[in-house]
């Protein structure tokens, strides 16, 4: 099937992307391998986006922007992109539900949450361990749970699963966190919250569910456990750009390199997002990305 732009995924980049390719009257496809919204749909509550005084939730700013997308004509498949092709002046974007041919591409595919890489991570994932507070908080009902991280994500995420277990320890590896003031302000004045600084986990133990985690403190050396029934895990997010190693150019930790015009070092490829070397990683920065990229692609089509 041949369009005039392919957008390779459908968080808030690849939707404003949508958005501006199809008013201009491309004809346009996003692909989106799960929920439209991208890493948004996680957010309760976003209250950084312009526009929403009281803000909004994640699940539905993915969903408005899905919405007047598709009000222009913007096409939605749900596919995973397996690869991007050159074929001449072509560009072919090979997915699980086949391939489509495009004069322009961008590529907003974004990033997925990083693991610890511990002993019972994988084995206990949906079993206590989880990646996504909205989605699981409310099985944790008055039950102690821990959060490892120290980022925006992790202390929004804290925040939220307060609201519903017994107790939340924030487990840390440093002495600071790296998340904003207003966040940090409202997690130190959370009574259900506690903090363990300097400590990181080593294993997650329990029998057919989660029952304890085994820490160490880094300066001192010192082991303890920690009884808890659920373990967030929101240590930030890597770059879901496996698919495009040795076509792109890349930068050390994944992320695809582009000019200010949010063009790759191939004429027709864009990327936008939190995909993007140096992205700010903010709703509204991925969907002013997508905006550039779409103004970009409609001048290099109609060259
Ligand atoms: P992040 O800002 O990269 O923070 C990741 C956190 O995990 C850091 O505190 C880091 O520790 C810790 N960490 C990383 N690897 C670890 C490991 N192997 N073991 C233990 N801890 C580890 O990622 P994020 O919180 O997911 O946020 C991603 C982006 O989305 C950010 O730009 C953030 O501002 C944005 N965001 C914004 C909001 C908001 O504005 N409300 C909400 C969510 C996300 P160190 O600090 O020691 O490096």
């Amino acid at each position: 099937m041949n369009y005039d732009v392919v957008i390779i995924g459908g968080g808030p980049a690849g939707l404003t992307a949508g958005l501006y390719t199809s008013r201009a009257r491309l004809n346009s496809l996003l692909i989106e391998m799960g929920l439209v919204g991208g890493q948004i749909v996680n957010a309760e509550r976003v209250e950084n986006y312009p526009g929403y005084p009281e803000g909004i939730s994640g699940f539905e700013l993915g969903q408005l922007m899905h919405q007047q997308a598709e009000k222009y004509g913007l096409k939605t498949i749900t596919a995973e992109a397996t690869g991007v092709e050159l074929h001449g002046e072509q560009k072919v974007v090979k997915t699980t539900e086949g391939d489509f041919i495009a004069r322009a591409v961008i590529i907003a595919s974004g990033s997925e949450r990083r693991k610890l890489g511990i002993p019972g991570e994988d084995k206990f994932t949906g079993k206590g361990v989880s990646y996504c507070a909205t989605c699981d908080a409310a099985f944790f009902k008055e039950q102690p749970i821990a959060v490892v991280g120290g980022g925006d994500a992790a202390i929004t995420e804290a925040l939220h699963l307060a609201r519903f277990a017994s107790r939340v320890i924030v487990i840390h590896r440093r002495d600071q966190f790296r998340a904003g003031r207003i966040l940090q302000e409202k997690a130190f004045a959370e009574p259900k919250m506690q903090f363990l600084w300097d400590t990181v986990v080593d294993e997650v133990e329990g029998k057919d569910l989660v029952k304890r985690i085994r820490l160490h403190q880094v300066k001192t050396g010192e082991k303890s456990t920690l009884e808890v029934t659920g373990v967030f895990i929101s240590i930030g997010l890597k770059p879901n750009t496996d698919y495009l190693k040795g076509i792109l150019s890349l930068d050390a930790a994944g992320h695809i390199i582009t000019d200010e015009r949010m063009e790759t070092k191939i004429p027709g490829i864009f990327a936008a997002g939190d995909i993007r070397h140096d992205s700010a990683r903010q709703a509204i920065t991925a969907a002013g990305d997508g905006a550039t990229a779409a103004i970009y692609a409609e001048r290099f089509i109609s060259q």
